[in-house]
């Protein structure tokens, strides 16, 4: 699996993070969290098409 990257500037918030990355991509990818390591699917994109996540456990925002 492809190995993520925190999306930066951070996100103070999953809700902050919602209005970054507004538009939903149901065929977006699953990238290892570069934190836990756990598995973050990348369902949201921003308004420029960058692809993202939210890892729950780091409470943070991955890309890929
Ligand atoms: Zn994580």
């Amino acid at each position: 699996m492809t190995r993520g990257q925190w999306l930066q500037p951070r996100h103070g918030s999953h809700e902050a993070w919602e209005k970054d990355y507004p538009k939903l991509d149901p065929h977006g990818m699953d990238v290892a969290c570069p934190g836990c390591r756990g598995v973050v699917k990348l369902i949201r994109r921003s308004p420029s098409g960058k692809l993202g996540g939210w890892c729950k456990p780091c409470n943070r925002g991955v890309g890929a």
